[in-house]
């Protein structure tokens, strides 16, 4: 069985902002501002709220995207091939609504693809859109403790969760960097305890994996949440629902990347 349904986005649209400020904040995360008269056609929904990002690709002139938010795959697909944009997804790291401005914080890993190589050289005035998507995140209001576990990939989905939550929620969440100045400060309800693990040389999630297995949940656990690598997403649900007897309608996941592949549309 299935875990929750997501939350749709409010009335989602297509909207073109223009690169504002671009700051390394840490080894590994790139925080981009955008801005722009239509940041404030899309509504804020707090918690996980990812979007499609839509980006110019280097040799092109200018950026073209699609238009209808219901068929743009297939508007996408009829497009040609040399005036395509490249697509990927991203989440809403901060919402200054009356500035008209939001933030994304990019993961600049290895190897990187068309979204960390975008984000490496996207200068003031470049202009991308984005595609509101909604939240992955739906604890429906079940009772009990909620539990997240991610990579720094999903850094922006559990610090926006975190901040959403109401004061009075209680859990643990468990969060994976590639280094320890990839830690961010971040509001939370002081019942969530956020523990974070650096990576070293394993593979991608099994510190979090490790962490997630030690983990005495003594209370009920009510909701979890994990995102990030496939094998992290997969196997945290894999250990909740074997190991711990977590029923899987409490349960999201969601792979947000996968070791040694590139993201297709
Ligand atoms: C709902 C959702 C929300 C997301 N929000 C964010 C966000 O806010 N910030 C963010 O940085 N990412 C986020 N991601 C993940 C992001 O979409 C992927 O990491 C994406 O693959 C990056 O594209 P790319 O072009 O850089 O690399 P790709 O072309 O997709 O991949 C190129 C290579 O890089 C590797 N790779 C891709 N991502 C990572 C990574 N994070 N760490 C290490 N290696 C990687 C791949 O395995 C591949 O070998 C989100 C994904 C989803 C589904």
């Amino acid at each position: 069985m299935a875990g929750p349904e997501r939350v749709a986005a409010v009335a989602p649209k297509f909207i073109e902002l223009e690169v504002l400020d671009n700051q390394q904040v840490s080894p590994h995360i790139r925080r981009v501002t955008l801005g722009g008269d239509e940041v404030s056609a899309m509504t804020p929904q707090g918690y996980d709220q990812w979007f499609r990002f839509f980006m110019r690709r280097e040799e092109q002139d200018e950026l073209r995207v699609p238009t209808s938010a219901s068929t743009w795959f297939p508007q996408y697909l009829a497009m040609r091939e040399a005036q395509r944009p490249w697509i990927r997804n991203y989440t809403v790291r901060g919402f200054r609504l009356d500035a008209s401005e939001l933030d994304i914080d990019f993961v600049c890993h290895e190897d990187p693809g068309p979204g960390a190589a975008w984000a490496m050289r996207a200068g003031r005035g470049e202009r991308a859109v984005l595609l509101d998507e909604g939240l992955l995140y739906n604890d429906d209001g079940l009772e009990g403790n909620v539990l997240m576990v991610g990579d720094e990939s999903a850094l922006p989905a559990i610090a926006g969760i975190c901040e959403s939550l109401d004061e009075r929620s209680r859990g643990v969440a468990v969060i994976e960097v590639g280094h320890r100045d990839d830690i961010q400060a971040f509001d939370r309800p002081d019942g969530l305890d956020v523990r974070w693990v650096e990576r070293g040389t394993a593979r991608a999630g099994d510190a979090a994996l490790e962490e997630l297995r030690g983990l005495s949940l003594a209370t009920e656990l009510g909701y979890a949440y994990s995102a990030g690598e496939q094998a992290l997403a997969t196997g945290t649900r894999r250990h909740l629902v074997r190991d711990r007897g977590i029923d899987k309608r409490r349960i999201t996941f969601t792979g947000y990347w996968k070791l040694g592949k590139s993201y297709v549309s």
